[in-house]
């Protein structure tokens, strides 16, 4: 049967697969051996990513909403109607009337297009994606201290690295295949494991040293850590004087942030912080691995500002099996913000303030006028849309109604749009309040690229046709274009837009399909007959010295009170993908994690008599969910965990919408709830 090699449509991890079908049909999925992450391995959610493509639910021609019904109707109806209503909002309106959400699902080619359309076609920079609810505190807080919002390092590095420090990353249920790469370098070459997490993870089985903090104290342990290593004089101080600038100031600011504070804020002994400290500081080569847990806060950047005073007061980075790893979630969440699918920046992260990039851009894509201001962001964009700011909404393969936090409020406002146009490959939660839904197609039915997790653009292609009439986003994208008037979105094939952003992205400067070949290339990756780059920041750092950022401890926006007097923690299982428009399709996930539950202590269920399996009620201030309990010590007394992939249980109707006003990511880590029995 005819096989080709891809890449994996779920984790950040960027797994090389091959993908096997009947000429018509999906019909398996195996692993490279060869590939640089996956070499030879997949998780169960690569083996069975062949499944969902093949479901007969999925959208097969372009809907358009009529007396609350959606009536199957041509593309040339339906994208005549989304044209006519764009255009007039803004001729009536204005362009800032009118808002896009791209996809960390889809690929470099179609977010780089989306950004496009809504910038040198519509004229406004309301274009963000979900890397504003998952990594925007990444590209923020390490862009102001290094110069970069990436992983400083690489995945194979981590098998030489003496210690590495995870921290808010259940790495194993949420990048599988990076989580087996600790466990081995621990268990095979004795490694140091650090873990640092509100819920004692499968990782802290592995781990010399285990700390379990109150959700949302993150600042205070890590200020804790760099006062000891200071007190200690374990700091590397010929780095900090040839390399940073700002330590004085950072020194100031962790003075008051002892041990005994420290354990006092976080509940983590103080025995352990040294401890903890030391172990860090001392090897030779240190990584530290972070996720969620530490950016969906409304600290979010300042968590991840004082990370990275960690690794440069102990000179742990710009080495090999050293840095700062923030591991990014979606397949090609790192991709969508590279290629400029941001309110703030074009792609490459070039400042959409700058006139001279502005004029570039306006050059590229042979257009006037780019607008200078910046965009709204995800959350805002959605608010605006309930207060009538904004007119016609665009959502390409994003599920808001169950990923955004305030479930209700999201329902609310989308219900309250003029126009919303959603294009995906399943009518989703969000498609339902849509008044066009756009078919289109799955990673396994086109060409184009993904940037994984440690900035390794590869190749997917193409299988199998689309099923109907559904076409892969670029195309339904350049045809809104063309139908605007705009000629300078024709393409033959996404390789053309990709040469495209090469001409207009310094880090994607040297990228051409021809170069990508199985493996792909790691930006930056400038000039054509440039290798990539596996480790940034090593001679000096991007922006030239690192700069040393120190914060002060801020708690949580909502803390427990009488009555909500549980804290609640959301994340991921092993077995499913974010909002599970896919993973509910495939029978072997399914099979295995079915429903929705929540996590609670021991102690907190017998205070409450309520024992594993039961069904209880868990409200906030926004909303109640019902799910079964899980009984078990993951979480400390007084903490709740709920998966939040179950449309059945969404547990975003409890999440807060308080935002970090920097990055503008939402709390989902931390919110007061209650538990009742029923
Ligand atoms: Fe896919 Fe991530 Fe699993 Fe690799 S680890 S197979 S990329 S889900």
């Amino acid at each position: 049967m005819p096989r080709v090699l891809t890449t994996c449509i779920y984790c950040g991890c960027g797994c090389g697969l091959y993908l096997i079908s009947d000429g018509k049909r999906l019909t398996g999925a195996y692993p490279s051996r060869n590939h640089p992450v996956s070499r030879g391995a997949l998780c169960v959610k690569g083996w069975n990513s062949y499944e969902f493509s093949n479901d007969l639910n999925r959208l097969t021609a372009p809907l358009i909403k009529k007396d609350g019904k959606f009536i199957p109707a041509s593309w040339d109806e339906t994208l005549g109607l989304v044209v006519e209503k764009f255009k007039h909002y803004k001729n009536t309106f204005g362009p800032d009337s009118l808002a896009f959400l791209s996809s960390a699902k889809t690929t470099n080619e179609e977010n780089f297009l989306m950004m496009k359309l809504a910038r040198a076609v519509f004229k406004t920079n309301n274009i963000d994606h979900c890397a504003r609810l998952c990594h925007a505190s990444t590209v923020v807080g390490l862009s102001l201290a290094f110069g970069g919002g990436a992983m400083t390092n690489s995945i194979n590095e981590f098998k030489d690295a003496e210690v590495i420090l995870v921290t808010g990353s259940d790495t194993t249920a949420q990048h599988p295949l990076i989580g087996s790469r600790i466990i081995n370098t621990v268990k095979d070459k004795g490694a140091k494991l650090i873990v640092i997490d509100p819920r004692e993870i499968q990782l802290a089985k592995y781990a010399t040293i285990y700390a379990q903090p109150k959700c949302g104290t993150d600042v205070a342990w890590i200020n804790g850590l760099i006062y000891v290593i200071i007190a200690e004089d374990l700091h590397d101080k010929k780095f900090i004087e040839e390399r940073t600038e700002g330590f004085l100031e950072l020194k100031r600011t962790v003075r008051d942030y002892t041990p005994e504070l420290v354990e006092e804020i976080t509940t983590i002994p103080k025995e352990k912080i040294i401890e903890i400290a030391r172990l860090y500081a001392k090897a030779r080569k240190s990584m530290i691995v972070y996720s969620m847990g530490i950016t969906q806060h409304t600290t979010g950047v300042d968590n991840v500002l004082s990370l990275a005073n960690l690794a440069m007061v102990t000179g742990h980075i710009g080495f090999a099996s050293t840095g700062v790893n923030p591991l990014r979630g979606q397949n090609n969440v790192q991709g969508s913000c590279d290629v400029g699918a941001l309110p703030d920046v074009y792609s490459g992260y070039q400042s959409l303030v700058d006139g001279d990039i502005r004029k570039k851009f306006e050059q590229g894509w042979r257009v006037e006028g780019l607008p200078p201001k910046a965009g709204l962001t995800v959350t805002e964009i959605i608010s605006a849309a309930g207060e009538g700011r904004i007119k016609g909404l665009y959502i390409m393969g994003e599920n808001p109604i169950i990923s955004d936090p305030d479930s209700n409020h999201v329902r609310k406002c989308l219900s309250e749009v003029e126009f919303l146009v959603v294009q995906d490959i399943f009518l989703s939660d969000t498609a339902e309040y849509a008044d066009v839904v756009l078919p289109s197609a799955s990673f396994a039915e086109k060409d184009g690229t993904f940037t994984n997790t440690e900035r390794r653009v590869e190749r997917i292609r193409k299988v199998i046709d689309p099923p109907g009439q559904a076409k892969a986003d670029w195309q339904i994208l350049s045809e809104v274009a063309r139908r605007m008037g705009y000629k300078g979105m024709d393409y033959k094939h996404p390789s053309e837009i990709m040469d495209e952003i090469a001409s207009l992205t310094p880090i994607y400067g040297g990228i051409t399909y021809d170069r990508l070949g199985p493996y792909g290339l790691q930006w930056p990756c400038p000039t054509k007959d440039h290798p990539g780059t596996s480790v940034l920041h090593k001679e000096k750092f991007t922006k030239g010295k690192g700069t040393f950022m120190p914060r002060p401890y801020i708690p949580p926006a909502e803390s427990t009170d009488e009555e909500y007097n549980f804290v609640l923690t959301t994340g991921r299982v092993y077995w499913h993908w974010h909002t599970r428009t896919m993973t509910n399709r495939t029978s072997t996930l399914e099979r295995e994690a079915p429903e929705p539950y929540v996590e609670i202590n021991c102690e907190d269920a017998e205070d409450l008599q309520i024992r594993d399996d039961q069904l209880i009620k868990v409200s906030s201030r926004r909303g109640a969910i019902t799910l079964k309990v899980r009984v078990g010590h993951k979480v400390a007394k007084g903490t709740l965990f709920i998966p939040f992939h179950y449309r059945e249980a969404a547990a975003n109707i409890l999440t807060i919408l308080a935002v970090d006003p920097i990055a503008k990511i939402p709390e989902y880590k931390v919110c007061a709830v209650k538990v009742e029995k029923i």
